[in-house]
């Protein structure tokens, strides 16, 4: 992915944040209550950083989508891009709730399985699955895999015809539309890594039909990721339903549509197009073609879903600017340092919460200018030791997180309820080198 669109949505205020988020509210005594466990009480018991995702949310924006989809009368099936958050007890909830996966690697692929998804409502995606991968996706019998060149779709049928095996296909074909968003997550130009020239399609296609051990079942395309504004999904799906009506005009049979993920979420409180809107573009490019839809929402379910929980290690007064050091950094959620990406930070206590605010940077220990969460945030004095929530840190925080500056990776945690699990403890400093071997 890439850097995301810069937004020029005023910054909303810190009350204005927790109001859109209805798995937080604020609680006079208890602070920031998570569903129904307040935050501090994960703090003082996990530690911080932590992360706190709301199984709630969780269901709740699964069952929008899924509902979305249904309303817009659509045969839809939704694979969750496991990429966005692996952990296991994300995708078993999710599993249950009935999504699929859509997995970029071998690991994946086997996440996806021990959480319980099944091999039929898998999605293969990704530009260059080893010979390796795709043997286990063939013997997994996974439910289809998305071809991203004429290369690999030969040494697909290769090694499907030598397994005795059929691969269900589907082409990711490159619609060519820029969807405006950062140039890091942009994956739907020509000039992207990503998919078969549009151009390629029919041929490519063609010769899927011809080839041993293939079955084309179908087209896939994916634009982009963080996308708030339909019009890139319009022209994509647009140039996906006249591939579909050349195909079959040619004989071919195309029984799928993967529209792919890249729904984004309101990280600054901005209006966006969300689960029906983008249902309802669906429907319009592909009504009464007869054909079963599959998206691959990623950030859409889980973003919203998780805070980054962070202790202020200091306040620190610099000429001309304030900081507020935190105990996570850029080892731990580093959107902000690759993506320039914005995310909502608010004070976990309630008196912190409506207290005078001035600007602040807010910046992790690490030694990088870049390890920086937010700069010139509206804050108030916030004591070492007061709590803040680094918001909708669900998708891309903790699977991007690294061990850098000997950090060791932080806690998990799953609230339901008024019940909460660490679904990951706090890695051991001991751990981070117990597979290290120093030679003699
Ligand atoms: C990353 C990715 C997704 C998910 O993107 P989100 O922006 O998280 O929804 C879906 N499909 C493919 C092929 C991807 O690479």
């Amino acid at each position: 992915m890439a850097a995301e669109p810069q937004d020029n949505t005023p910054e909303p205020s810190i009350a204005e944040l927790i109001a859109a988020r209805s798995h937080l509210r604020m609680h006079a005594m208890d602070g920031l209550v998570m569903e129904d466990v307040p935050l501090a009480r994960i703090a003082a018991s996990a530690g911080t950083p932590t992360w706190a995702y709301s199984a709630g949310a969780l269901r709740a924006r699964y069952n929008t989508l899924a509902g979305a989809l249904r309303d817009a009368g659509l045969d839809a099936h939704c694979h969750y891009a496991v990429k966005a958050n692996d952990h296991l007890a994300i995708l078993s909830l999710l599993g249950k709730e009935g999504a699929g996966a859509d997995v970029v690697s071998e690991g994946e692929l086997l996440r996806a399985r021990a959480a319980g998804i099944p091999a039929s409502r898998i999605v293969y995606s990704g530009v260059g699955k080893s010979e390796r991968e795709l043997r286990l996706a063939l013997s997994e019998d996974i439910g289809q895999i998305n071809v991203e060149s004429a290369e690999e779709l030969r040494m697909l049928s290769a090694i499907a015809t030598s397994m005795g095996r059929t691969a269900r296909i589907a082409p990711r074909v490159n619609p060519d539309v820029d969807a405006g968003t950062h140039e890091k997550i942009s994956t739907g130009r020509a000039r992207d890594k990503f998919g078969i020239p549009y151009s390629e399609a029919v041929a490519l296609y063609a010769e899927a039909a011809g080839l041993p051990g293939i079955e084309p079942v179908g087209l896939a395309t994916h634009i982009g990721s963080q996308i708030m504004d339909l019009a890139p999904y319009r022209a994509a799906f647009a140039k996906i339903a006249d591939l579909v009506r050349l195909l079959r005009g040619l004989g071919h049979k195309v029984r799928v549509v993967d529209c792919g993920g890249g729904l984004g979420i309101p990280y600054r409180n901005q209006p966006g197009p969300g689960p029906a809107a983008l249902a309802g573009t669906i429907k319009a490019a592909f009504h009464n073609m007869d054909v079963q839809i599959a998206l691959e929402p990623g950030r859409w379910l889980v973003g919203p879903a998780g805070v980054l929980l962070a202790s202020v290690v200091l306040g620190k007064q610099a000429p001309g600017a304030r900081f507020v050091v935190l105990d996570a950094a850029m080892n731990d959620l580093v959107r902000p340092a690759m993506y320039d990406a914005w995310h909502g930070i608010v004070p976990v206590s309630a008196t912190d919460a409506v207290a005078p605010v001035s600007p602040a940077d807010v910046v992790g220990p690490i030694c990088e200018s870049g390890d920086t969460f937010a700069r010139e945030r509206l804050l108030p004095d916030l004591a070492p030791g007061a709590l803040v929530a680094i918001l909708d840190a669900g998708a891309y925080g903790s699977v991007m997180s690294s061990p850098y500056n000997a950090r060791p990776r932080a806690a998990e945690v799953l609230v339901d309820g008024a019940v909460w699990t660490v679904i990951r403890p706090r890695q051991t400093h001991a751990a981070l080198w117990a597979d290290e071997v120093v030679p003699g």
